[in-house]
Parts: structure tokens; sequence; C-alpha cells
């Protein structure tokens, strides 16, 4: 797992006499084609105020119907989360003012929101860690306030209303975080199983995942919560460790000096690295929350929460353990070879193509994704399939060709497209060199090397090496290097 190196100008000592409490809240932007009360699209990028309708738009008389999609995928990323999918559920009206607001409230689950009580286990420092899953609820997002970019951008507040009536989950962690790397490892978990489940395409350019802190600090060792404080605007992993690590810092330096940390909304400001205060925090019941007029509860029925729950994938930290057990790779490979679902499907298909676990991970994290990622590619557009690469790494372990002329092989494989055996065949780099004439090739360079013989013979064992290399040499690398070592064995003793 990524660690931050700690830039911090703090003490160890007083750092360490402190103990942060972090919980995350995430919204993950639901992947449906329309929105969660109305049909308009949720395209992102369309021209501003092209995908609006009445309801969304909030306009007096319109009634919102609820987006079945919706509620399917929120039922999947709890599952998949472990969470208890209510039977009941209910939408609420979050009654504020805010002018990408049209209605001047927001429809959301408060009191009885779809899923509760969940976990995910993120693997820390080769450590397992379940951080606990407070509740999953479903809303609408909010439209966007454009500040630049227009004609009288100097002076006005421009809005595009298309985000409005968007699909979000909210995930709500407990606080169950200690450090900013923990919460880096429960973000990335957390958006790799959204992202297995088809749930979000978790995209933090496009704002479909955002994330806010709490964040407080305590004297290590005792039980009790400090006063927290919500950062927002934390769309990188990068922010929010930073954001974090800032915080974290500010709490514990106003807590030394005699002062006290107010309870407040602050945010992340990247280009002064630092955290600024927002507003006061509001209570829930400065919202006014009841519940939603316009809308049915939410009916969860069990064959429904039982249909979905069979069509979940086999999630990361499933395949990782299979990966480990049944295809023999390493915990390390399993993890690089799963950090996408397509890339685990690719090197699955290899697998059932015939090559052995570990080889097909080898080429894999080498040449394989190091080309990829040199050609800006991605594992689905790879001019190299699974069963051409399985045909590659059995001319290799049945020494057909040697290791070294695999990979240059492979550099061919990557820019053609044709198949490894064709390769080796039209460029004649065919296996190898029979046994005969490697042993040929052997006599000649003892021969030739009379003094190295006789060193050999009286006990120096290093020269041994010097005997492989060139016969290695004289083969053009083309030789089966365990024929070489058993021939010179032969022909020295
Ligand atoms: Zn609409």
């Amino acid at each position: 797992m990524t660690k931050f190196a700690t830039e911090s100008a703090m003490n160890h000592e007083l750092l360490a006499k402190y103990e942060p409490v972090i919980g995350l809240e995430v919204h993950a932007q639901l992947l449906t084609r329309t929105k969660i009360f109305c049909s308009c699209s949720t395209q992102f990028g369309d021209l501003p105020n092209s995908n609006v309708c009445p309801v969304c738009l909030g306009l007096p008389g319109t009634l919102p119907v609820l987006n079945k999609r919706v509620v399917e995928l929120g039922i999947r990323a709890s599952l998949a989360l472990n969470c208890a999918v209510h039977e009941h559920s209910r939408f609420a009206r979050k009654n504020y003012f805010y002018p990408d607001l049209p209605k001047g409230y927001q429809i959301s689950q408060f009191e009885l929101p779809l899923a509760t009580g969940g976990w995910v286990e993120i693997d820390h420092d080769d450590k397992f860690k379940r951080i606990g899953i407070t509740r999953l609820h479903l809303e609408e997002d909010a439209g966007k306030s454009l500040h630049d970019g227009f004609t009288h951008s100097a002076e006005k507040t421009y809005v595009d209303f298309n985000r409005c009536g968007t699909p979000l989950s909210e995930i709500v962690s407990e606080p169950d975080m200690r450090t900013p790397d923990e919460a880096y490892a429960y973000l990335t978990t957390l958006r790799q199983i959204l992202l297995y489940t088809g749930v979000s395409d978790c995209n933090m350019e496009e704002g479909s995942l955002r994330c806010d802190a709490n964040v407080s600090v305590r004297l290590r060792g005792t039980r009790g919560f400090g006063t927290k404080v919500e950062v927002k605007n934390l769309n990188s992993f990068r922010y929010l460790a930073k954001a974090l690590e800032y915080e974290i810092e500010r709490h514990i330096g106003v807590i030394e000096s005699g002062g006290r940390i107010v309870q407040e909304t602050r945010l992340w400001n990247q280009a002064a690295s630092k955290t600024e205060p927002m507003r006061s925090k509001e209570k829930a019941h400065d919202y006014r929350y009841f519940p939603e007029p316009d809308l049915l509860p939410v009916h969860v029925s069990n064959a429904w929460r039982g249909e979905i729950r069979a069509s979940l994938p086999e999630l990361p930290a499933a395949k990782r353990a299979r990966f480990v057990s049944a295809l023999a790779v390493t915990p390390y490979d399993a993890e690089v070879l799963t950090d996408t679902q397509s890339l685990a499907d690719y090197f699955e298909a290899v697998v059932i193509a015939g090559a052995p676990g570990k080889a097909a991970a080898n080429w894999m994290q080498t040449e394989l994704l190091r080309r990829l990622n040199v050609s800006g590619k991605e594992i689905s557009c790879s001019p190299v399939s699974p069963a051409a690469l399985a045909g590659l790494v059995s001319l290799v372990e049945s020494g057909k060709i040697t290791g070294a002329v695999g990979k240059k092989v492979f550099a061919t494989m990557f820019e053609t497209g044709r198949s490894a055996a064709d390769i080796v065949a039209a460029e004649g780099l065919g296996a190898q060199v029979s046994d005969a004439a490697i042993e040929q090739a052997a006599r000649e360079v003892i021969e030739r090397n009379p003094d190295n013989v006789a060193k050999f013979k009286s006990g120096n064992e290093g020269v041994f090496k010097f005997f492989v290399g060139q016969v290695m040499k004289a083969t053009k690398g083309q030789a089966n290097p365990q024929v070489i070592n058993d021939t010179l064995r032969k022909l020295l003793s």
C-alpha cells in the first residue's frame, strides 16, 4: 500500500502523544443512464442545462418517480460492503437553500437508510483491519455552481442543473481509522469494490467519487472522542492524505497551546496546502428533515435481495485469496493482478489457456504491464491476447526457447500481434539448439581454454560460470541453460 512521507514540522514525540480518529463519508455516483427521480440523462460533460426537466428543476406541481435501477445498485453496493439491507427504508426532505438546489430541499434518506452495519477489510502494511460501515443511503445530487470561464464570471456565478437529481450513494464509515495511511487504504479498498460490482465508475475527476473526512485527536490511551472537524473538497487520494496530516497537526497544535478545537466544516485548499474554515457545522435539526410525502417507502423483498446477492461477482479480497491458494502466486502478485477486474480476468484467461500461474503472473507483471504502461494502453486493448501469452509461456517453460529469447519474441508479439510460435519459426529462433550442437560448442570452448580447465580442476568453482557464458555466446543465447550446465559438468569432470 502507498505510504506518504510525513512532511511534518511537528516533533515526533508530540505526534505520538495523540491518537487521530478518522471517519470518512464517501459519495459515489451510481452508474445509471438516467437520474434518480426523472428520465433525464446522467451523461457527464453535456452542454450546461441540456439534461433537465420540470422534475429535476423542482418546478411546482411535479412529482418524483423513483428509478428502480438506483435502488438495485444501492443494494448491490450494500451487500458487497457486508451491510444489512433493510426491508423498509424511506426518503426524507433535507431542507436548505443553495443556488444549485432549485427545490430548496434535497431528497435523501435519513432516519431509515437503505442499509446499515457493514464493514470492509483493509490491508495496510500487511496487517488486516476491519473498518466498520455505519450506513449506506441513497440521495439525489445538487447542481453545480460555475464560478469562472464565462463572459460575466467576474461579477456573476453561473449554475448548471445537469447534475441535479443524479443518483448518489452515501457511504459513511465508523470512526475506525487511526492514520492518514489507513484512510487512504480504506478509500482504495472501497473504490475497488464499487468498481468490481459495477456500481459506480468512481471517476474522481468527473466527481463520481467524492470524499469528506471527519477527524479529531485524543490523548493516546484515552477512550473518549475529541471535537471533530469535517474536511471537504478531498477530490483526490493524495489530497485526502495531505489534508488529514495537516488537520491532525493543527488539532494537536491548538490543544497543546491551550486552545480548543471548534466543531466546524473546513475546506482543503490544495494551492495553499492547508485547510480553511468554511462554515460552522449544521446539526441535523437545522435541516428540518421530514419524510418525503411525494414518494412511497422503499420496499426490498427477500427475493429481490437474494437475486442481487446471487449476481455479485467474486470480490477482490476473495479473488486474491484464491489466486494465492489455487494458482500458486505470491500475495504480492495477487494484489497486483486483482487491481482491476479486467486485469484479473486476463490473468485467469492466460492460466486457462494452459500457462502455470506463477509463470503467467511473472510475464504479466514484467513484460506485459511494462509495455502497456509505456504505450498508454489498457489491458482490455492489449495487442497480445491471453491465449497468445500462454503460447509464449509454454514455449519458454518447455525449454523450446530461452527466457531471453522469449522476451525478444514478446516484444515482436506486442508490436505485431503475431503468435509466439509464428515469430520463432519465421525468425529461426527455434529452440533450440540440439543437445548435440551444445555438446559440440562446449567441447570447443573447453579445448580453447586449457588454463581455465586447469583452474576448474584444481577446485576453482567460480570459473564454471565462464564456461557457461562462453557456450551461451557460441549458441547465440538460444541454448537451454540447464542442458549447457549438465553438458559442461559432464565434460569437465
Ligand atoms: Zn429531469
